[in-house]
């Protein structure tokens, strides 16, 4: 199985589309990743379901 996950999601910022590399091998987790569009900070949290898939959310870093 992979453990590299690509995952899109909506910039909370300038609401661009934009895509993440998850590293499932990692668990739940969070970290600040510019937005590659606007270039702002985002907060990321990362969960995994019982299902199996990745839950991520993105908030403004300063919420
Ligand atoms: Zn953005």
């Amino acid at each position: 199985m992979e453990a590299l996950e690509n995952v899109q999601l909506f910039c909370p910022y300038c609401g661009e589309s934009i895509e993440i590399l998850v590293d499932r091998s990692e668990g739940d987790q969070d970290w600040i990743e510019d937005c590659s569009v606007c270039c702002r900070p985002m907060e990321l949290s990362v969960t995994g379901t019982h299902t199996g898939e990745l839950h991520v959310q993105a908030h403004q870093e300063n919420d």
